[in-house]
């Protein structure tokens, strides 16, 4: 087991800001996990497991314990019940390239997961903030989680309806935060092709260009083009995908909203509450394509909810920057947004 000391978390951040870590490993199988657990159980270090760092905002202060990067790799489909095979149960390694399980899923004909294309990461990391896009989320398709439990340190399986799945969050990111290494997930998928209706967004682009064949690929070349339209790659310009959860207001708060502004959009999310966008809001404040030179951080002209490291060279630079949103946001609608990317330690 490798083990790198004194480590640049930069590296380990999509958004390219943060201290350092005193250790930093990347596990390949559940066994290196559990001797690292142990190799910092000895020295009284506490542990943090990420995937790729693409929902991960580091302080600056670093963290004084050990970093496990997961790298477990696995993929297998199993057929289950009498329906000719058209369910199937697939194992993905929590180390794989998000992206590139859905590319092999969709190759194979199978439907569910075609709409979360292109979200950076790793398959271990969608049930941690129950990754969603264009209408589908992992709780969809999630039978369970096996994971690592660092408090009885045993291999547990973690059936979906004991994740604590709901709109962007889960138990792994809140009430068990830092307790479970998640190194398998299970998906149920199913033969066949998706049906309508599709995301509004996914929809127009269909019929705007023509496409009358849905398939789990027509789908997510769909999604992957309206993505690349809208969204900077993190390779090119670091990022960490949307800053801010849509926020979810009583009906109440959003009928007093409406009167001043009735343009604003909403889903209705049921038990008297409904869903607003967090990027209608920036924009509206003025706050699209907005340059901080001061803090080296601007939001992205196709899509103010995602911030860009435009020269930052400290975490604090962008939580500044992220302040001052959530201020003007607030003063204007009386809407406190709410971070989504996670910030460590
Ligand atoms: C350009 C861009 C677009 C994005 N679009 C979307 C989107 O459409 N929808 C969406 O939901 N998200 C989106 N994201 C956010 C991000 O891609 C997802 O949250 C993704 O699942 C994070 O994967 P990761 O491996 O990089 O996680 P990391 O950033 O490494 O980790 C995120 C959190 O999960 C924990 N974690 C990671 N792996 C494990 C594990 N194996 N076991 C236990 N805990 C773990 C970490 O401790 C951390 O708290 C986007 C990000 C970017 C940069």
């Amino acid at each position: 087991m490798e083990i790198l000391e004194n480590a640049s978390l930069e590296d380990y951040s999509t958004m390219r800001l943060g201290g350092r870590a005193a250790y930093l490993t990347k596990v390949a199988d559940r066994e290196r996990l559990k001797e690292a657990t142990t190799w910092a159980k000895q020295r009284q270090l506490p542990v943090i497991m990420i995937g790729s760092g693409s929902n991960t905002i580091w302080k600056d202060s670093g963290f004084n314990g050990l970093v496990i990067c997961n790298r477990i790799l696995y993929y297998q489909e199993e057929p289950i019940g009498g329906d000719a095979n058209k369910t199937v149960l697939v194992k993905v390694g929590a180390g794989e390239n998000w992206d590139k399980v859905v590319e092999r899923t969709v190759s194979r004909g199978l439907s569910g997961i075609e709409s979360l294309s292109l979200i950076p990461g790793t398959a271990g990391a969608t049930p941690v903030q129950n990754v969603g896009a264009y209408g589908q989320e992992i709780r969809d398709t999630l039978v369970s989680v096996e994971a690592y439990d660092n408090e009885s340190g045993e291999i547990v399986i973690i059936n979906k309806e004991d994740c604590g799945l709901s709109y962007r969050t889960s138990r792994f990111k809140t009430v068990d935060r830092g307790r479970f290494y998640i190194t398998m997930i299970t998906l149920q998928l199913r033969r066949g092709d998706p049906v309508q209706p599709f995301y509004p967004a996914v929809q127009n682009y269909l019929a705007d260009h023509g496409i009358v064949n849905f398939t789990p690929q027509t789908i997510r070349d769909a999604v992957i083009a309206i993505r690349q339209a809208k969204l900077p790659d993190p390779v090119l310009v670091p990022n960490c995908g949307s800053f801010f959860a849509n926020p979810i207001i009583e009906e109440t708060e959003y009928t007093r909203l409406q009167v001043a502004h009735p343009n604003l959009p909403n889903w209705p999310v049921g038990n008297g509450r409904v869903k607003i966008p967090a990027a209608w809001l920036i924009e509206e404040v003025g706050l699209k394509d907005f340059h901080d030179r001061e803090m080296g951080v601007a939001t992205w002209a196709n899509q103010p909810l995602v911030f860009i490291n435009r020269g930052a060279k400290a975490s604090q630079q962008l939580l500044t920057f992220r302040d001052r949103i959530m201020h003007v946001v607030n003063i204007r609608f009386g809407v406190l947004l709410e971070q989504e990317p996670e910030l460590l330690p």
